[in-house]
């Protein structure tokens, strides 16, 4: 077991764009285990490489003991037009939690560590981790998605958070297509 330590919001590791793997190599394989290790011991649903500081297009999530697993340089897309409203968290943020918008219902694509193709099917909390980790990968964190009140004040709260260094809170205001499918 690697838990490894967690980046937290303000390192520049979270803004920067991760890049497709493109060896599905050892290294990979003990990418994903130190994921999985990290993300079982926090708690969390899901895990982002960039969030343990390697700029690589992986993720894993656990929903459930019938959901986990990885994906390897993953894209989704939405199913149905329905959208999901409910509190939502981030390892890289800790302790806090805001309401954010998602789509209730998509499909992700990708690879596991062995380079087979994957499909990753989810509503509801596996289809909000789909989304909120594919965001990861391309440097845009689940503030950005907040309404702009939530996310004022989800920015005092983040200033007030024990655990926050005081770096300067960059946040990027829409920027990204909210519903353009692929994360
Ligand atoms: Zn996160």
């Amino acid at each position: 077991m690697t838990v490894q330590p967690i980046r937290l919001f303000g390192d520049p590791v979270l803004r920067t764009p991760a890049a497709e793997v493109v060896d599905f190599d050892k290294e990979l394989r003990i990418l994903v285990k130190d994921l999985f290790d990290t993300m079982k011991e926090q708690g969390g649903a899901g895990l982002a490489a960039p969030q343990i500081g390697v700029g690589l297009r992986v993720f894993t999530y656990h929903i459930s003991d019938d959901q986990h697993g990885h994906l390897v340089n993953p894209t989704w897309n939405v199913l149905g037009e329905g959208y999901q409203e409910g509190p939502e968290g981030c390892l890289s943020i800790p302790g806090l939690a805001w309401d954010c918008r998602r789509h209730e219902h998509v499909v992700a694509t990708g690879w596991n560590l062995d380079g087979e193709p994957v499909t990753v099917e989810g509503t509801e909390k596996l289809a909000r981790c789909i989304q909120h980790e594919t965001d990861h990968l391309d440097g845009v964190l689940f503030l950005d998605r907040l309404d702009a009140a939530t996310r004022k004040q989800a920015l005092k709260e983040i200033r007030q958070a024990e655990w926050f260094d005081g770096g300067l809170p960059v946040v990027k205001q829409s920027p990204h297509a909210l519903f353009g499918g692929n994360g």
